[in-house]
């Protein structure tokens, strides 16, 4: 396995497409490692200029230590698998598989054991005598996951690889892809805009925005310590109050005033707090607490492991996960008591 750093990478298709806005990380040999982001904030673009594909107007890139910003996509031990999986129609699967093998100079013998083994791991077996044409997308894509894997690359750069699998197929390859990794010891670079599947396989995660990383962190420190709002909102949180400074330890928001957790000495107006749904005290628990508030129910959901309460405080809607060992159970329009433990408000930067 290999390292990657890039350092300064800028790209510009024009004036105004910006895809890569000064980018600086260093991807560890034999990590997992996610580009997570919305569409259009420059993942691909990034995964085309490790592979060669594209030049950087700006910056340097080296693999394993070596500097291979002018060094074309060949010449790299870089393997991609590319949103659309350019399989050959004429050939086999078994021939799709086994061909960058082929091209490598491995004998057929220990070919057809890789590419069967591949085959197994991917449970693609009772497809390899087929040809392309009569295989679904979901096939196809996993036929160009198996073609790159049994070549064993150093790296191996992933362009949203699962995203044309339903649910449960996916589910299970993120599992297997991360298996496979961990077994075979190479860097994966993987593309995703779905922040489960990111947070489910990866060692580490850069969240990516307007061609700007936005925070570069372990899944948890990602989810559970968001750098800014982008990112926040992006991991899936919904409960951020903007805040007001009111004096050394007030923060006034939507819903009123706020006593602050002990690290919020730094926070300006524009800065955000955010409430974890889990950590908001329903009904008695409430009473007595500080940043005690009335809230309306507005719904409330069974999700098995816990009630979700749709909550209305003034103008502010807040979700709630609650569950129901113990727990007295609201209906819509119940009035209810909530509060917040000061040490349970999460600050989180404004994006501005
Ligand atoms: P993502 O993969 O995250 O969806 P891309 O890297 O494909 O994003 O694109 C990033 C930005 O660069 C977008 O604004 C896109 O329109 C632009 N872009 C990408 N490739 C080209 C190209 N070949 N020509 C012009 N603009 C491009
Ligand atoms: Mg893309």
């Amino acid at each position: 396995a290999s390292s990657i750093t890039l350092e300064g990478v800028e790209k510009s298709f024009s004036r105004e497409a910006i895809a890569l806005d000064g980018v600086d990380l260093t991807i560890k040999a034999g990590e997992f490692f996610t580009l997570l982001g919305p569409s259009g904030c420059g993942k691909t673009t990034l995964l085309r200029i490790l592979a060669g594909l594209d030049t950087p107007n700006a910056g340097v890139v080296s693999i394993g230590g070596v500097d291979v910003t002018a060094v074309p996509p060949h010449k790299r031990s870089v393997n991609t698998v590319f949103q659309s999986y350019a399989l050959f129609p004429h050939l086999s699967v078994e021939d799709n598989i086994g061909f960058g093998l082929k091209m490598q100079g491995v004998d057929k013998a220990e070919r057809t054991r890789r590419v069967r083994e591949m085959a197994e791991f991917i449970k693609l077996s009772p497809l390899l005598s087929r040809r392309i044409h009569q295989l679904s997308g979901g096939q196809r894509q996993r036929i160009a996951l198996a073609r790159a894997l049994v070549c064993e690359p150093d790296v191996l750069l992933l362009d949203e690889p699962l995203s044309a699998l339903d649910a449960g197929l996916r589910g299970q390859l993120q599992v297997e892809l991360q298996r496979i990794q961990r077994r075979l010891g190479m860097t994966f670079v993987f593309v995703t805009h779905d922040q489960q599947e990111a947070m489910v396989m990866s060692d580490r995660i850069a969240v990516l925005n307007d061609g700007k990383i936005q925070q570069l962190d372990t899944p948890r420190a990602v989810f559970e310590r968001p750098a800014n709002a982008f990112v926040a909102r992006f991991m899936g949180h919904s409960n951020l109050l903007e805040i007001k400074r009111r004096g050394a330890d007030r923060l006034d928001t939507a819903i009123g005033p706020l006593t602050l957790p002990a690290d919020a000495e730094h926070m300006n107006d524009g800065d955000l707090v955010l409430i974890r749904p889990e950590t908001i005290e329903l009904g008695d628990d409430a009473l007595g607490q500080p940043n005690r508030f009335d809230a309306t129910v507005v719904e409330s959901f069974y999700r098995g492991s816990h009630f979700e309460y749709r909550l209305q405080v003034e103008d502010v809607a807040l979700t709630a996960f609650s569950s129901n060992q113990g727990q007295k159970l609201f209906a819509a329009d119940d009035r209810v008591p909530i509060s917040i433990s000061p040490s349970d408000l999460m600050t989180v930067r404004g994006e501005g």
